[in-house]
């Protein structure tokens, strides 16, 4: 953004109390001026009023990523609703030869108790060695290309390789491997059905083998001993390879006499039709319905152009784990008991909204919002708050809300996902 300059964020700082690219980030460009009038009605000035100012430390840069902390909206509550906000941009990184990883789990950030989200890179060659968890994992490709093993219940094998947007889900206690291939790996989202869930602690095919007698491999194998002697003594996790050959010798070396497992461990999300379309935006969902063997985790992709938002809704079944791949938004929750938070998010944020509560995204940048809804679930749900009050007796709605019934025939009938329609 133009006014997002070192110049234009410190100038005028004690001036208005919190930076200018604060603000001008909240508000987007031209309607500035605008939304700080109709803001400061709202909330008695609070961005403006000389009672908000800021004059000791501050971190400017990180206020003015989360302009609706330092100065929430007059709507929110003054009573602390706990953070549903953690960037990956904290996280501690463990890089190895052949790529990284970091994740936010529970420990990081408390509110995400059903589910918990590593991001990993690999170089092209890089693996994610052969492993298994108790969690299930489902992931999104961001970025390049990886090649994914596994075998499934009968021990058939799966050799796939997947692209940017393209989905995996391996079920808990199924055998699994990522690797990065050219020209420069891959980047990856991995979404696992447990807060609780860690990527140190899974179980390693070198860890294994490190912790098992040599006669017992030996005799387990079939194998003399002499020929185990190199086996690693500590776990891999990740470690630099060869970039493997053709797709398809892999998966007819893989498959054998056995034959390829029937069963599909990957999704081309691109491949489908929007779920959900409106001149604002768009949504994909994609749960067990047609990615039928990802029956604990359900994705809402959307995305949302400048000016646009996810509507008012919320969702009967599960916590939403939300992970933001790119644009701006603002996302209040509205909690019980009077409480309610606005939070800011960006590229690399996870949030996080639990099951039931009434929330909505909303744009707030000058570029495309793109989004996950992720949650442990067979199936997406939601309720559209709109569709409710529209599907509900008129006089009933109006009593509540002392609106005329003109205004309520206005409101849609039919959820539409991304507003304005
Ligand atoms: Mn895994
Ligand atoms: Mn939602």
């Amino acid at each position: 953004m133009a006014n997002d300059s070192a110049k234009d964020r410190f100038s005028r700082r004690g001036f208005i109390g919190i930076s200018s690219a604060a603000l001008a980030t909240v508000a987007g460009g031209l309607a500035v001026s605008n939304a700080m009038a109709q803001e400061g009605q709202q909330a008695g000035n609070a961005r403006t009023d000389p009672s908000a100012t800021d004059p000791g430390p501050t971190n400017a840069p990180m206020d003015a990523q989360n302009p609706d902390s330092a100065g929430p909206p007059g709507t929110d509550s003054k009573s602390l609703v706990p953070t549903f906000k953690y960037p990956f941009s904290f996280a501690n990184k463990r890089t190895y030869k052949g790529g990284w990883s970091r994740e936010v789990t529970v420990r990081e950030l408390p509110v995400s108790k059903t589910m918990a989200g590593v991001n990993m890179r690999l170089t092209a060659g890089g693996v994610r060695e052969l492993h298994w968890h108790t969690a299930a994992e489902w992931s999104i490709m961001l970025y390049g290309k990886a090649r994914i093993t596994a075998i499934d219940r009968d021990g058939k094998s799966f050799v796939a390789d997947v692209n940017k947007n393209d989905l995996w889900y391996f079920p808990t206690g199924i055998p699994h491997s990522i690797q990065g291939l050219g020209p420069d790996g891959a980047e990856f989202m991995l979404v696992f059905d447990d807060g609780e869930f860690s990527e140190s602690e899974t179980v390693l095919l070198s860890d294994s083998m490190a912790h098992l007698p040599r006669e017992v491999l030996s005799k387990n194998f079939g194998v003399p001993e002499p020929a185990l002697k190199n086996l690693p003594k500590q776990e891999l996790f990740i470690f630099q390879a060869a970039v493997p050959g053709p797709l398809e010798a892999d998966q007819s070396a893989a498959a054998g006499a056995r034959g390829k497992s029937p069963t599909d461990f990957a999704f081309r999300t691109m491949e489908m039709q929007p779920t959900k379309r409106t001149k604002s935006g768009d949504v994909r969902i994609v749960d067990s319905n047609n990615f039928k063997v990802s029956t604990t985790v359900a994705m809402a992709m959307v995305t949302v152009h400048p000016g646009g938002m996810r509507e008012l809704h919320w969702h009967p079944n599960a916590s939403e784990w939300q992970y933001y791949i790119s644009g701006k938004a603002r996302m209040t929750v509205v909690s019980t008991g009077n409480r309610a938070r606005t939070m800011d998010f960006q590229a690399g944020d996870v949030g996080y909204v639990e099951k039931t509560l009434l929330h909505y995204i909303e744009n707030t940048g000058d570029t495309d919002l793109i989004f996950l809804e992720m949650f442990k679930s067979s199936f997406y749900q939601d309720l559209s708050l709109s569709q409710w009050l529209t599907n509900t007796p008129p006089e009933l709605v109006m009593a509540h809300l002392n609106i005329d019934k003109a205004t309520l025939d206005a409101i849609s009938r039919d959820e539409l996902v991304i507003v304005p329609r």
